[in-house]
């Protein structure tokens, strides 16, 4: 660990597991540091970054205080853990972290090997460590597989949660949810006790610029399972969340949305190494789970919607 530290401190980049997918960290206050990450990822400048922070006294250096309206209850609530906060940013921020943004986008993750990190490191910009297009990674291996053999990575085994996080506004009139993720709009409105919006993104400017690249997607072709298919296509990877049937080739999840979530992009990088040409998925209703929005989310930008 302590060599890893000593590279961000000394302006590296280093790959680090979080609850959510595996981030690629770099200092959030150098610089050069953070041109690398999208150098190295390949990421458009105008997606802006989260910034991870391992204790509450370090988001003083990223905003002013007092923090919008609803921060501290969800703060409270749900750090550590998968949801990022959009606050205003202060002055000092760098803006290739915001994109040329008012705003911050800020987390703390709910992982023991990220909050040690980050206590030695201070506060790390981390977007998924995967190149620009590919799913994100949810195991040591797949930063390996895009980033050579030697990068550094500290390897905390698979993540939990396997989608990225929740990002929710506060800086507009209602809390406002830019891209979901596994704490679904009914929790965070539970927590508030108030109506939370979600932002469809559906406009060339979207408040939150990530969300208009498609990402997430394999080379094989993801569509949704219906009546014409035929479950036995040997060239075709099937997920089919409401089955119990599981061979090579027919993944059934047997309801648990949780587990497919965890697994959701490891099987994408899974169908690419195995040369399937497409993989097929059942539908199911966002409500069916708190995880489901944000595996629609995910599995429709993978789709090309
Ligand atoms: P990633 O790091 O790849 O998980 O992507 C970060 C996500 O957070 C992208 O969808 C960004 O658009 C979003 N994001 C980061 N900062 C902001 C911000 N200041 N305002 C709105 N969205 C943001
Ligand atoms: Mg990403």
């Amino acid at each position: 660990m302590q060599n890893y530290v000593s590279q961000i401190k000394e302006g590296g980049i280093v790959a680090f597991p979080t609850e959510t997918v595996y981030g690629l960290g770099a200092s959030a206050t150098n610089p050069s540091a953070i041109a690398k990450v999208f150098e190295q990822k390949g990421r458009p400048s105008d997606n802006p970054l989260i910034v991870h922070i391992s204790s509450i006294d370090q988001l003083s250096d990223f905003t002013n205080y007092p923090l919008p309206k609803f921060a501290p209850q969800l703060m409270e609530k749900f750090w550590p853990g998968p949801l990022t906060i959009v606050i205003p940013k202060k002055a000092s921020v760098l803006d290739s972290i915001t994109a040329g943004l008012d705003t911050v986008a800020v987390r703390m993750p709910n992982h023991a090997l990220a909050l040690d990190f980050i206590q030695q490191t201070g506060p790390l910009v981390a977007p998924s460590a995967n190149k620009s297009s590919r799913p994100s990674p949810t195991k040591a291996s797949h930063v390996l597989a895009d980033f050579g053999s030697s990068f550094p990575v500290i390897d905390g085994g698979p993540t939990e949660v396997g989608l990225e996080s929740t990002v929710l506004d506060l800086t507009s009139e209602k809390p406002t949810i830019l891209r979901p993720g596994s704490i679904s709009k009914a929790e965070i409105e539970e927590c508030l006790n108030s109506e939370v919006l979600e932002d469809n993104q559906q406009t060339d400017k979207p408040k939150s610029p990530g969300q208009k690249y498609s990402h997430y997607k394999p080379n094989a072709e993801v569509h949704w399972l219906t009546s014409e298919d035929e479950i036995d296509q040997d060239d075709t990877l099937f997920l089919l969340v409401n089955s119990e049937t599981s061979e090579e080739h027919i993944v059934g999840y047997d309801g648990d949305y949780q587990k497919l979530a965890r697994e959701l992009y490891d099987r994408f990088r899974q169908a690419d190494l195995h040369g399937y040409k497409k993989v097929i998925i059942e539908p199911f209703h966002k409500n069916n789970s708190p995880v489901a929005a944000a595996l629609l989310n995910r599995i429709e930008k993978a789709i090309g919607k």
